[in-house]
């Protein structure tokens, strides 16, 4: 007798979990700008959520419910965010865009709470925090300038820049506590872009040799 032949679809793909570098700190402590530059370097994928909310179209239900939080300074609710981000991700790996065996994530704005940490869990693994830290009331005058730059409505205005900056202190600084201290690297984001991209260079560096040597990354 020959084995039932199994259905392909509806069955449950296992993924192993994406090698990650998370991109940590306050808006406008510079992870936008570091992760840009990393995405440059190969081996390593940057994602931000805020930039993949921003990339939709602002007329569509999602870009609308999206504009709706972050206009007012609000988190989108954690479902949406992780949902649509897991999906986000999968189909850059399925467009070979992202690939996961041979390059890092970078992954910038997320996890903004330890509910969406915990979320997480299943699909990244996370091999080091990147901690920008930065003196809060600078970060006003960053998000100002950005404001202007880069055309960012939810820079705009000082109560929405304070309600982000309240949010980040209650519910995101948290979220370092649900990685193992080891993993953090706490950077100074006050220094010039340089620097910091020279701090975190070298603590990436050891992670790519590691993959490169294909030595499985404790
Ligand atoms: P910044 O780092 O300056 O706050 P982002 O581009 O990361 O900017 O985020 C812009 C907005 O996108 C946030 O204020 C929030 O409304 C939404 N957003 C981005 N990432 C998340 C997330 N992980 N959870 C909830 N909302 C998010």
């Amino acid at each position: 007798m020959t084995a039932p032949i199994e259905p392909l679809v509806n069955k449950p793909q296992k993924f192993p979990r994406y090698n990650t570098v998370l991109l940590f700190g306050a808006p406008g402590s510079g992870k936008g700008t570091q992760g840009k530059i990393l995405n440059g370097i190969p081996g390593f994928f940057h994602s931000s959520t805020g930039d993949m909310f921003r990339q939709l179209d602002t007329q569509s239900e999602m870009g609308k419910l999206f504009w709706g939080y972050a206009g007012a300074g609000k988190l989108v609710p954690d479902d949406i965010v992780v949902k649509s981000w897991q999906q986000f991700i999968k189909g850059m790996a399925l467009t070979n865009k992202f690939l996961p065996l041979s390059q890092i994530l970078i992954l910038d704005g997320m996890p903004r709470n330890v509910e969406q940490a915990e979320m997480l869990d299943e699909t990244i693994d996370v091999k080091l925090v990147i901690y920008l830290k930065a003196d809060l009331p600078r970060m006003v005058d960053r998000l100002r300038q950005r404001a202007v730059k880069e055309k960012r409505f939810d820079d705009a205005d000082d109560a929405v820049i304070q309600r982000r900056l309240e949010i980040y202190e209650h519910e995101t600084r948290p979220v370092l506590e649900h990685y193992a201290a080891d993993k953090i690297v706490p950077i100074d984001a006050m220094q010039t872009q340089i620097r910091v991209l020279t701090q975190i260079l070298q603590a990436v560096a050891p992670l790519r040799d590691q993959l490169d040597g294909a030595m499985p990354v404790a």
